[in-house]
């Protein structure tokens, strides 16, 4: 048959639906978009350190972070429990990556999204929040055990409505399981089991204690270590029994946390190290100069955490950790001049970097 504008349209749909495409390579919408990030290797610190640093792309998700796996979780959940009916609204709590995967699915899925956020976050995520139509709401920072802190308020606004669920992503372990089911098995066929280390910030910890209960069950010599920002209490608490803050507070989103989430609970801990500002933004300009990756702060954390890991560890060890999100979502906190050197971390970072700033 001769194509031509009026018979091309009908010819394209019957071959298509006759053909047989993949159903491994093609992903089923959004929720298809969630998982399955590339295992990337770092390959000028892998070539340092005669280690391979690997690390899950994980903005690769469809909505952009490492949050996605927890946000699918969590939804599923509810809709398990029956805590969430059809066109009902789910409220969480959030730094802003668990709000823009939840946002995503719930626009996928038919639900409405409420999101309370502390009023530290980058206007970056909060914009792009409600550009996904989340209803967003910023309050003061304050401790967990103050009614005011952003996860009350959610608590409480999902308590006052109807067919409303507050996802709960610090204690409820279905973000956990996001990563037992998912991540973990993913490292361990990526990798061939041969993975030596696992190295992640944490927040709610899912990422961290989902990944080690699944790698520690195929391989109870796999190093489960925590790196944690200054100002988080989960350095001292795994290293030395005390849930005591280090100093200072951390330019990094995300991560760092005040207290012992349920998701970290039981976590497979072996060894834990704080990560200073300094260390961690460097590794992200780093990244971007060496590696052409445009990440965010607590991937920068993390890879220099691997990278530490690595040279503790010494050569020929395999060592994962993740890239949580991309650059665009701190373009005016992280990659702005003043605001680094607001914090002290401008004269320290390398002038070769100074480019990428504005
Ligand atoms: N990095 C970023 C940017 C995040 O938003 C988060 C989640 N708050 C994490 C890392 C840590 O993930 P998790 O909650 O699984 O510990």
């Amino acid at each position: 048959m001769v194509l031509t504008w009026r018979n091309c349209a009908l010819v394209l749909t019957s071959s298509f639906s006759r053909r047989n495409y993949s159903q491994e390579l093609i992903r089923n919408g959004l929720v298809g978009m969630v998982g399955r990030t590339p295992l990337v290797r770092l390959n000028k610190l892998s070539q340092e350190t005669k280690c391979e640093i690997l690390a899950k792309a994980e903005m690769c998700n469809g909505g952009g972070s490492v949050k996605d796996r927890a946000a699918y979780f969590l939804i599923q959940d509810a809709l398990k429990k029956g805590q969430l009916k059809p066109g009902g609204t789910v409220v969480e709590g959030t730094a802003g990556n668990t709000g823009i995967g939840l946002a995503h699915m719930c626009l996928a899925m038919g639900f409405k999204c409420v999101i309370f956020m502390p009023n530290n976050q980058s206007q970056e995520k909060i914009d792009l929040l409600r550009t996904l139509g989340a209803t967003v709401t910023t309050v003061p920072v304050c401790p967990w055990d103050d009614p005011n802190n952003y996860n009350h308020h959610a608590r409480r606004y999902a308590e006052s409505l109807e067919n409303a669920v507050w996802t709960n992503q610090f204690d409820n372990r279905a973000n956990r399981q996001a990563h037992i089911e998912t991540t973990g098995p993913e490292i361990w066929t990526e990798t061939l089991g041969k993975v030596n280390a696992v190295v992640f910030g944490t927040g709610t910890g899912g990422t961290l204690s989902g990944v080690g209960t699944f790698l520690k069950e195929k391989n109870p010599k796999i190093q489960v270590v925590l790196a944690d920002p200054q100002g988080s209490v989960l350095y001292n608490y795994f290293k030395h029994g005390k849930l005591e803050r280090t100093p200072g507070d951390s330019i990094t989103e995300g991560i760092g946390q005040g207290r012992l989430t349920e998701n970290l609970k039981g976590a497979p801990i072996d060894d834990a190290f704080p990560v200073f500002d300094v260390d961690a933004v460097n590794m992200t300009f780093q990244l971007l100069h060496e590696e052409g990756l445009f990440v965010g702060a607590s991937t920068g954390l993390n890879v220099f955490a691997a990278y530490k890991l690595a040279k503790q560890m010494g050569p020929g060890h395999t060592i994962v950790t993740c890239l949580c999100d991309t650059g665009h979502r701190y373009y005016a906190k992280l990659y702005k001049k003043e605001v680094l050197q607001s914090r002290g971390l401008l004269d320290t970072m390398p002038q070769v970097y100074h480019r990428y700033l504005h």
